[in-house]
């Protein structure tokens, strides 16, 4: 792999001696991470059911190792959403971030969803996480990643930062800020990324990451953490963000939340800096891509009013559909609020901020459509449910061919008595299919079959 000279000239400017360890590490294989859904499976229950050589990841409790040949990514569990693979140094951000459940978070730049998915298991899906991403295009996958998750805590918004920051004001209690960057910790994987490198975009990126800072800093609540990560080295983009931000704001400080052995103080003055309890992740010092993380903490302050404006449409009373549909098929009724989106059914928090205006791609946990009377459930609300919540289930193993063959959109032959069924693997939940005369109708979304 060739480097940008440039990349070459700083990195040794930057790191000295040791930056032939570093361009070393940069031509090694790169090692590969999965993390747990702890939403569906316990991280022991999980070792023992799966056959792959796994090797846990120090800096958090549900991430592993993995081998390449085992190929966990070809594996039907991962349409499940038991896992999420990851670079196992990405895996450190939400750790540091350590959301609690009942927190109100904010991924502000969340696509696909590595951090999303990770915040959302920690919160224990309680609290509210606003997973936002500018992009239109990523979002798409975001939402996605957010669905096989299971996830029913989450608004997934598609806003620039400084019109979230104008809704929201200081009302979260925690923000990540996983910046687009110059995507130096992406060389050994991505081509493009070394390709696209050079100093003007160093420069660039550390500007917008400014301005995203800026309006993560407006939406934070007193006392509350905004982490900041990178997966690049170039320290405009990293340390001079964060002494940008402690500049200028000053009810921030620098917080040490996490640390491990392996990780670097980021590059700092003397012992007093506050820069020192900012950390690196460097490739040439663990087994992971490289990463830059802060943790900082503004200062409390009078109660402000964390009080925005409610979204009108929020209702209580059940649509008859969802009524009958959940009497048919679920043990339960999904308790609302919930809120309509045309003729899309999700259940909503009780104090559901204004959304009008805003991009908004998911304002809930997406139960369903109502069509020409009917209830029709939604792929979000299988990958959520567990299989003793719902009447009729599709028991399937991982092994057999039916598991791969519902994957691929196929009717599947079965003994169930008719209406909408869960088709699960190994207790998972699959999709949703359509009995009627002992056939299954596929209903697994086309655009997810393969
Ligand atoms: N947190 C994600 C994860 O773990 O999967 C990765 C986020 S990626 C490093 C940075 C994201 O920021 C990209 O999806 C990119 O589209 C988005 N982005 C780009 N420009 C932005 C801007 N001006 N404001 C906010 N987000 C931006």
């Amino acid at each position: 792999m060739t480097l940008p000279d440039a990349f070459v000239a700083r990195m040794q400017r930057l790191l000295g001696s040791e930056y032939v360890s570093f361009a070393h590490a940069l031509q090694a294989e790169r090692s590969l991470g999965l993390r747990v859904n702890t939403l569906k499976i316990g991280v022991q229950d999980f070792q023992q059911r799966v056959s792959w050589r796994l090797t846990p990841i120090p800096w958090c409790p549900s991430g592993f190792y993995y081998e390449e040949s085992d190929q966990p990514g070809k594996h039907v569990w991962h349409a499940t959403g038991v896992y999420y693979l990851q670079d196992p140094s990405a895996m450190a951000v939400a750790q540091m971030a350590a959301p609690q459940p009942g927190e109100r978070v904010l991924d502000l730049c969340a696509a696909p969803g590595g951090k999303a998915t990770h915040l959302s298991a920690l919160m224990q899906d309680q609290g509210l996480l606003v997973a936002n991403e500018v992009n239109q295009q990523r979002v798409k996958a975001l939402a996605e990643n957010l669905e096989r998750w299971g996830s029913k805590n989450v608004i997934i918004t598609s806003a620039q930062p400084a019109q979230l920051a104008r809704r929201f004001g200081p009302y979260f209690d925690c923000i990540v800020v996983d910046a687009p960057c110059s995507g130096e910790g992406m060389f050994r994987k991505d081509d493009g990324a070394r390709e696209q490198w050079n100093e003007g975009l160093v420069r660039a990126c550390a500007a917008t990451q400014k301005e995203i800072l800026q309006a993560a800093y407006e939406m934070l609540a007193p006392g509350g953490r905004l982490v900041y990560s990178t997966c690049t080295f170039s320290v405009d983009e990293n340390e001079d963000n964060v002494a940008w931000l402690l500049a200028n704001f000053s009810d921030l400080e620098v917080v040490s939340t996490l640390q491990h052995p392996s990780w670097q103080p980021g590059f700092h003055g003397d012992e007093r800096d506050p820069l020192r309890l900012t950390a690196r992740l460097w490739p040439h010092r663990l087994a992971g891509e490289g990463h830059f993380l802060a943790c900082l903490r503004k200062a409390e302050g009078p109660p402000t009013a964390r009080k925005i404006q409610l979204e009108p449409g929020v209702y209580k009373e059940p649509d008859k559909e969802l009524k009958s549909f959940a009497a048919e098929t679920l043990r339960f009724l999904p308790p609302g609020p919930y809120l309509r989106f045309g003729d899309h059914v999700y259940q909503v928090l009780e104090d559901l901020p204004l959304l009008q205006g805003l991009r908004v791609v998911r304002p809930g946990w997406h139960l369903g459509e109502l069509r020409k009377g009917r209830f029709i459930p939604s792929h979000a609300l299988a990958l959520s449910l567990r299989p003793e919540e719902v009447q009729r289930c599709l028991h399937l193993s991982a092994g057999i061919p039916e598991a791969a063959a519902y994957l691929a959109g196929h009717t599947l032959a079965t003994a169930l008595p008719d209406g909408w069924a869960l088709v699960c693997v190994d207790g998972f939940p699959l999709g949703w299919g359509k009995v009627s005369n002992r056939v299954l109708k596929n209903h697994y979304p086309k655009g997810l079959r393969r």
